[in-house]
């Protein structure tokens, strides 16, 4: 049985460095916390866990003093750090230079459109922690939409600057885009429109899908390992299984079924961006042990 390792699954380079800088942390002072969940991977955050890390959320925040606190790749919006210096908390941050950067492209638009007295819209998920962090850059005055019903927040007649959250589908930020352009457009008296859109969605992502399209077609069998609250992961497992219907969402080697493999020469093993590589190594090492 051949058995391989999708080499563009696992951490993306926002993750893995965040994680480094946990992991120091813990090294020298032996906990930690974190706001929120550092990676949507149970076996990943058992791992941290165990080095002494301690996921809070914001209402623990508001009742923690003199501590340090580590700001996770989504990044936050400035409340959190008006809380942290109110509390007298150091923070480590460990937002993704990624996330970061559009932070403040976000910040300085949203100053440039509310001049133009237009509106910024993001699209994204509606409570999912990146937007929230983009979305405190307007002061929460960001129009924040995921499909087509959600459009009817914007004022058609008026300018729009339009961003992503950086793990939303690629295809699904120029289908918003059309339906913007189309419906200002129709309310436009001259047909002209004042629409600037940039697609923000990370290339870290945005890479995997096709990548994996080819890995599972030429794959008997696949087995995509991920957190279940992975909102990526469950996009890149539908992605696989679009491919190959012989794959198999797991979320540790506890899940895998031997019957799985009848008749099956080549295997492949993916994941998501929160999947980290010990653990798609691990189940390399189970399936290995199975056929023998
Ligand atoms: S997906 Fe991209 S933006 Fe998000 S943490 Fe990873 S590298 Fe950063």
């Amino acid at each position: 049985m051949d058995i391989e390792i999708n080499n563009k699954s696992g951490f993306c380079f926002g993750v893995v460095k965040a994680v480094e800088m946990a992991e120091k942390h813990l090294q020298q002072h032996g906990s930690l916390y974190c706001l929120g969940e550092m990676v949507h991977n149970q076996a990943e955050m058992e791992r941290l866990e165990a080095m002494g890390l301690k996921t809070i959320d914001h209402a623990q925040l508001q009742e923690l003093y003199n501590c340090t606190v580590l700001i996770r790749a989504h990044g936050e919006p400035p409340s959190t750090y008006e809380t942290a210096k109110k509390n007298n908390i150091s923070l480590i941050e460990a937002t993704c230079p990624v996330v970061l950067k559009l932070q403040q492209r976000v910040k300085a638009k949203f100053e440039e459109v509310t001049k133009a007295e237009g509106q910024l819209v993001i699209y994204g998920k509606k409570g999912h922690a990146e937007v929230i962090g983009l979305s405190g850059q307007t002061g929460h005055k960001a129009i924040v939409v995921s499909s087509g019903p959600d459009l009817e927040q914007i004022d058609f007649s008026k300018p729009v600057k339009l961003f992503s959250q950086t793990t939303m589908p690629k295809a699904g930020f120029e289908a918003i885009k059309e339906q913007i352009a189309l419906k200002m457009g129709q309310s436009s008296p001259t047909g002209t429109i004042d629409l600037e859109a940039r697609n923000t969605v990370c290339g870290h992502v945005s890479c995997r899908a096709p990548a994996l399209e080819a890995f599972s077609q030429s794959k008997d069998v696949v087995l995509f390992v991920s957190g279940k609250n992975s909102s990526n992961g469950k996009m890149l497992y539908e992605v696989c299984k679009k491919n190959n219907p012989r794959s198999h969402f797991i979320s540790g080697t506890k899940d895998i079924q031997p019957e799985w493999f009848e008749q099956a020469k080549t295997i492949g093993v993916c994941g998501a961006t929160s999947t980290p590589v010990w653990q798609m190594q691990q189940v390399v090492e189970h399936v290995k042990n199975l056929a023998t």
